[in-house]
């Protein structure tokens, strides 16, 4: 394997069993970095080793975590267990998140606060307690934070109410930490990713009929009046990104920032305002 900018750093992706953690970790399994993949389902987290190991990885060099990111003590393991193993940390991708679908029929405020709970729970609170555990290990060694966020946290009606409110709240993080973090030498950006082929909304308890549906409304018109580009994002369009702002000597300059990859769907807004 030829050195890269990441050969000996030590990288933890967050949700990384699955979709575009699993996308990034497959990644960076190519560049000599090491790894502490984490996610709740073990077979699923296996899978993605598997993936690492065929990617060229040594067994030595991957850390699997099994845990939720809403468990602060699980968190706190994740973060402290890495140091251990690999002895730094240079990069943490906060990719870890999810949304509660109700399918009951309700819509914006007559959604149960108990989604909107677990959602916050997931998608912003756990990024600040592991932030907050990983920055002084990132000060030492310069690093970074990639955030995950999305588009839906861009100020658009009809959206999935709580979720696009995670994200929105997600994307000041990023800024606010970026502020603070860079003056420790640490750079924090996010990437904004548009729709993914990835299980996300089953997760969230879409039936697969209902994803369907919303897949041939996206493609029924070849797709372009949706996301111009024509096509659907993989989990390593993302993943790609990730590296890249991880990467100090590709996007040293950039700090702070969100960055949208989303074949250009704002640009035509149906994204976001499509009824699932
Ligand atoms: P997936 O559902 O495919 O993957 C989500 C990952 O997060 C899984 O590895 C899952 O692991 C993990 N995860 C979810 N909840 C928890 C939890 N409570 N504790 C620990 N791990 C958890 O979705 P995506 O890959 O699509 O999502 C990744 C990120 O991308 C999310 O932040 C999402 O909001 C964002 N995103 C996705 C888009 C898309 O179209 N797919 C668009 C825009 C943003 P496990 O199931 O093993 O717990």
């Amino acid at each position: 394997m030829n050195k890269t900018f990441f050969t000996g750093k030590v990288v933890i992706i967050t949700g990384s069993s699955n979709g575009i953690g699993r996308g990034t970790a497959e990644l960076f399994a190519k560049t000599g970095a090491k790894l502490t993949i984490t996610g709740r389902n073990p077979e699923s987290l296996e899978e993605t080793y598997q993936l690492c190991l065929k990617a060229g990885m040594y067994p030595g060099g991957i850390l699997k975590m099994l845990g939720d990111v809403t468990d602060e003590a699980f968190i706190e393991q994740l973060v402290e267990k890495t140091v251990e193993k690999f002895g730094q940390l240079d990069v943490l991708v906060n990719n870890a998140g999810a949304s509660v679908f109700d399918l009951t029929g309700k819509k914006g405020l007559e959604v149960p606060l108990a989604n909107y709970d677990r959602i916050m729970d997931i998608n912003v609170r756990s990024v600040v307690k592991i932030s907050q555990l990983a920055a002084p290990h990132l000060e030492k060694t310069k690093g970074a934070i990639v955030n995950v966020s999305s588009i839906a946290g861009f100020p658009v009606a009809n959206q999935e109410f709580y979720y696009s409110m995670s994200k929105a709240a997600l994307d000041q993080l990023t800024v606010q930490m970026a502020a603070q973090l860079i003056l420790k030498g640490i750079r924090v950006n996010s990437v904004n990713p548009g729709a993914i082929q990835t299980n996300f909304a089953v997760t969230a308890g879409a039936p697969k009929e209902m994803l369907e549906e919303a897949y041939k409304k996206i493609f029924s018109e070849g797709c372009t009046s949706v996301i111009p580009l024509g096509k659907i994002g993989q989990p390593d369009d993302i993943g790609k990104i990730i590296l890249f702002l991880a990467d100090r000597s590709q996007s040293e300059i950039i700090v702070g920032q969100r960055i949208v990859a989303d074949g250009g769907s704002l640009l035509k807004n149906n994204l976001l305002s499509m009824e699932l």
